[in-house]
């Protein structure tokens, strides 16, 4: 019997199969799939148990609760800019982004469509797309400044490029895309009338006094965007499952559909605290800024001592690094057999480069750390790293 010619032309997520490597050695420090090791702020948690105690545990609307809604116009006009957002037209709230992500595609492909993606890019990207019937078209964007090359993007867009996704701050490579990188795609988007699918799960996580920029804020581009996020990495609620998409109402009304007969909902309740989490005041975004570019130059500060060799992010909790000689020292062939060293022998447990990049060659010298972590946690990882030497 045929299966699914398409789920047999990908694997299984790399990223969470490194947890499940991380739990069968207990002893190892989970560095690899991007969550928090501490706990989320007291506040939005009782904003839960409240909305359950006061039995809000029966579907919300489909496309999401009003107050979520609500709270979701009033941010992404002050932080994004973004001013065309009304609750009830423009917004899907869906199970976390990776739903969100998935959604928007299947809204707006027909076969034969093209979806460009940047490399290395965040894996669901790839599987989303086939999942949806489009061809991804790929562009690397070049170590150690991940800059992106104009003319290349250029040559990509073509009659069939149906959209790109934007992930500012980026996962693994920490780009923070500026206004010019955002100008030059939007204007490809409007000359090929092709959507830019940006996830801006990050936006909040900067370090340098960079500055987050929302391509649907550029001048046109209202209808040519669907902007994708979620309260998990800015709260620290990955498991709560709570994102959404914005997008002009034609859009909207074909990402609702989907998101319909895929999950009917996100959990109700949890919908409630995310609304409340949204209403918390600029000093908790400052403190969490604060707190990040501690953990990464404490991660950054523990790598530059060996010769795993990390380039420094500009935005979200991921490092990646380049390990060409160490792994020639140790006579490690692929990022996998690196990542299984780093396990085994060192104790940390870190993303192969390989599953950042349509081939996996292209990344086989790479592996990216998390420091989504309390500080003893990251020392303690950096007393480990303290073995590799340099
Ligand atoms: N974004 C996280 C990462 O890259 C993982 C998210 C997930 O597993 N859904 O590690």
């Amino acid at each position: 019997m045929d299966l699914s010619k398409i789920t047999e032309s990908f694997t299984e997520s790399v990223i969470r199969e490194m947890t499940r490597i991380a739990h069968q050695h207990p002893r190892s420090i989970n560095l690899a799939q991007g969550f928090p090791d501490f706990p989320a702020p007291e506040s939005i948690k009782n904003a839960a148990i409240n909305a359950i105690k006061d039995d809000i545990n029966q579907y919300s609307i489909t496309w999401g609760a009003l107050s979520l809604r609500k709270a979701i116009v009033d941010k992404i006009s002050k932080y994004n800019k973004i001013k065309f957002v009304d609750p009830n037209k423009n917004i899907t709230v869906t199970c976390g982004s990776t739903e969100a992500m998935i959604s928007a595609m299947k809204a707006i492909i027909n076969p034969g469509d093209e979806i460009i993606i940047f490399e290395p890019f965040y894996e669901n990207y790839g599987p989303d797309c086939l999942l949806s019937g489009a061809k991804p078209r790929y562009i690397q964007l070049q170590a150690p400044s991940w800059s992106l090359e104009p003319e290349g993007l250029k040559m990509l867009f073509n009659k069939k490029t149906k959209a790109i996704i934007i992930n500012t701050p980026n996962n693994p490579t920490g780009k923070v895309y500026n206004q010019e990188e955002l100008k030059l795609i939007a204007d490809l988007c409007l000359d090929y009338n092709a959507i830019a699918i940006t996830d801006e799960i990050y936006e909040h996580i900067l370090y340098d006094n960079k500055k987050h920029i929302s391509i649907a804020s550029l001048s046109g581009m209202q209808d040519n965007s669907i902007t994708i996020n979620s309260i998990s990495k800015t709260y620290s609620l990955t498991g709560w499952r709570v994102g959404w998409a914005i997008a002009c109402e034609r859009i909207t009304n074909e990402i609702k559909k989907v998101h319909d007969f895929l999950t009917v909902g996100a959990p109700a309740p949890l919908q409630e605290a995310g609304a409340f989490a949204l209403s918390l005041e600029d000093e908790y975004y400052q403190s969490l800024k604060d707190f990040y570019q501690k953990a990464r130059d404490i991660l950054f500060n523990a790598l530059k001592n060996t010769n795993l060799r990390p380039i420094k992010p500009k935005g979200a909790y991921y490092m990646m690094t380049n390990c060409k000689e160490y792994m020639k020292r140790q006579d490690l062939k692929t990022s996998m057999d690196l990542a299984i060293h780093l396990v085994k022998d060192i104790g940390i447990v870190t993303v192969p480069g390989s599953s950042f990049y349509a081939n996996p060659q292209d990344g086989q010298f790479q592996t990216r750390f998390c420091f989504c972590k309390k500080e003893e946690t990251l020392q303690a990882a950096a007393r480990k790293l303290e073995k590799i030497g340099y």
